[in-house]
């Protein structure tokens, strides 16, 4: 059994990620699904959230927004709406669409669509978490 699988995160821009993983964990529709080499074949959908895969004792993190992963027992493929690794993210941006839903939730008003605004937020909230991740 080989201990690494081939991994390629790709959004309708550009090739994010080629690498080797060791691990990675997905953000799945029902929480976070682990994978390791020699996982069993399955396509599932990707919600927003962090991905991590390790790397030669590294732990590189992304920040993903829906899409779906393709898991192949040597080969992991990822088709996201967006992804982008922590040092492209720009934390000022994601700090004002974090304010930005934050407000449109508690305006109380009738026309906010909540499952919107709810995503924006999660996507915001993302994005400054993987921020801080950079370098670690
Ligand atoms: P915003 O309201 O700031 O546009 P958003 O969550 O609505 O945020 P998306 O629709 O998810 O943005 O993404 C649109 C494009 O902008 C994608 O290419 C995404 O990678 C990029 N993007 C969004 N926010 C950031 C950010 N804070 N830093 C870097 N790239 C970002």
């Amino acid at each position: 059994m080989p201990d690494t699988f081939q991994l390629e995160i790709v959004t309708p821009e550009k090739l994010v990620v080629k690498d080797v993983a060791g691990e990675m964990q997905i953000p799945g529709k029902n929480g976070y699904l682990g994978i390791l080499p020699g996982h069993a074949p399955l396509i599932t959908e990707v919600a927003v959230g962090e991905i991590s895969y390790r790397n030669n004792g590294y732990t590189h993190h992304l920040a993903v927004a829906w899409g779906f992963a393709e898991v192949l027992p040597d080969n992991v493929t990822i088709l996201a709406e967006t992804a982008e690794r922590p040092e492209d993210i720009d934390v000022q941006r994601a700090e004002k669409a974090k304010e930005r839903a934050e407000q449109l939730l508690k305006s109380g008003n009738t026309e906010t669509d909540y499952a919107r605004a709810n995503s924006a937020l999660q996507r915001a909230q993302t994005r400054l978490q993987v921020a801080t991740e950079k370098g670690k």
